[in-house]
């Protein structure tokens, strides 16, 4: 099939031409994001492979219909950047990757949570620098903290899993009760008793409308004062004001993210010549017991290789006219922004 790979970096041409040996797509790669502008270049493209801060809204979707374009094909897990109403109307089909490496988001977790609780960002500047001094690094065990999971899925399990056997104590709060959680002994609660009890938070849910800042003030003062929050899920999970509020008082200890609610105008490029205008995000970085990473949880060899993997078998399937397991269907439409 010819596809029109918008957002290509040099890990993705790698990744994908590998695993394109034996699929035989034609794949031509834009470094352009997809956007107003560059939506023109899928012209006469049936299917078009996007990252998810390549947004689809309903205007450039008809743009695409109109070019010929009949899959898209996106290389992550989340679709709540496309527009999947607008995606049926014109007769798209959408496919994702439901889970490439779910250990590489949970374990990218466990790092944040080490590094600051151990302060090993703070640490590493110090030793380099000669200062050799430990004043103000002071860490807590894990053994024994609480740790509440909020989304005990795949990702939200194997993060579970490994604060275990640090010989955390484990408590979550989903829609759904994990059985393999259950049996490792999480007792499941209420978000607001899993507020209040977590010396460790870390959030493992889709964004959805009714999860949007599942984080906000009301949250941040109901949870145990100084406790750390993680999220590598989605930015829009955090109303990142109510958390640098909580950063300032005190209610939030540590603050690790992987994902940030405007990251769509940051993450993935190299801006470091640039003067960042968002004053928000750069209040974060002033914090010293904030981590933020630019959306890499996902970023191991084995992630990549699956990525490509499953998305060139999603765009065979499609071709071949088969009914594609990993299919976006309009009932999940729910899960838009
Ligand atoms: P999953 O579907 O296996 O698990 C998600 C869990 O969240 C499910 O158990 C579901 O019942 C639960 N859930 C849904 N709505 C909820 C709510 N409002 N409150 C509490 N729980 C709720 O998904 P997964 O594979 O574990 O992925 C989790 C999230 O991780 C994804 O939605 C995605 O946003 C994020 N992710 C991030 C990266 C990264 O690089 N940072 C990479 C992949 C996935």
């Amino acid at each position: 099939m010819k596809i029109a790979f918008f957002n290509a970096k040099t890990y993705d041409r790698n990744s994908f031409k590998a695993a394109n040996e034996h699929h035989q797509h034609e794949i031509i790669f834009f470094e352009s994001h997809l956007s107003y502008e560059t939506v023109s270049l899928a012209a006469g493209f049936a299917a078009i492979c996007i990252f998810i801060n390549d947004y689809l809204n309903a205007e450039m979707l008809e743009t695409l219909a109109k070019g010929g374009t009949k899959l898209i094909a996106l290389r992550s897990a989340g679709f709540n950047h496309v527009d999947l109403v607008a995606a049926a109307k014109f007769d798209m089909a959408i496919v994702r990757v439901p889970a490439y490496s779910p250990y590489a988001v949970a374990e990218h977790a466990i790092a944040l949570v080490l590094s600051l609780n151990r302060k090993i960002h703070r640490a590493y500047n110090r030793v380099r620098e000669g200062n050799f001094s430990i004043e103000g690094l002071l860490g807590f065990d894990l053994h024994g903290a609480t740790v509440g999971v909020i989304g005990t899925g795949r990702i939200g399990a194997i993060f579970a899993q490994i604060m275990h056997g640090f010989g955390c104590k484990l408590i979550g709060y989903d829609i759904y009760q994990n059985p393999t959680c259950l049996a490792m002994g999480m007792e499941y609660m209420q978000i607001s008793e899993l507020f209040a009890m977590s010396d460790i938070i870390s959030l493992h849910c889709p964004l959805t409308p009714d999860s949007h800042y599942l984080i906000n003030a009301e949250a941040i003062a109901k949870i145990k004062t100084g406790a750390m929050l993680i999220n590598t899920s989605r930015g829009g999970l955090i109303d990142t004001q109510a958390a640098i509020n909580g950063l300032k008082s005190g209610a939030i200890g540590y603050l690790g993210i992987d994902v940030y609610e405007q990251e769509a105008d940051l993450f993935f490029e190299d801006l470091s010549n640039e003067v960042i205008q968002d004053d928000t995000f750069q209040r974060l970085l002033t914090f010293p017991n904030v981590i933020v990473t630019g959306h890499q949880a996902f970023f191991t060899s084995h992630a990549l290789a699956n990525i490509a993997e499953t998305t060139l078998a999603n765009i065979t399937e499609f071709e071949q006219g088969g009914n594609c397991v990993n299919e976006v269907k309009i009932e999940n439409a729910i899960a838009t922004k």
